[in-house]
């Protein structure tokens, strides 16, 4: 068995910049190279929690793969 090098993504959650708290990203980017050449980065969603508009990157967002692996913060 060979791994699949492009899984399909399972979940893409954002953590807001101005509350903390999390909340799935609204449009899920699949398979993983689409999230890996540039879908986290330059994007403004809206927090669901707070309702501020927050910045998404690598650093507070995490995208989850159906092999297991991740792309961003996987702390989130
Ligand atoms: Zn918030």
């Amino acid at each position: 068995m060979t791994a699949n090098k492009d899984p399909e993504t399972v979940s893409i959650t954002i953590q807001c910049l101005k509350c903390g708290e999390t909340f799935p990203a609204p449009i899920l980017v699949s398979p993983k190279s689409k999230v890996d050449s540039s879908a986290l980065a330059k994007n403004m969603v809206q927090c669901k929690h707070c309702g501020e508009m927050t910045r998404c990157d690598k650093e507070n967002v995490v995208a989850r793969f159906e092999d297991g692996t991740s792309i961003g913060n996987d702390e989130i």
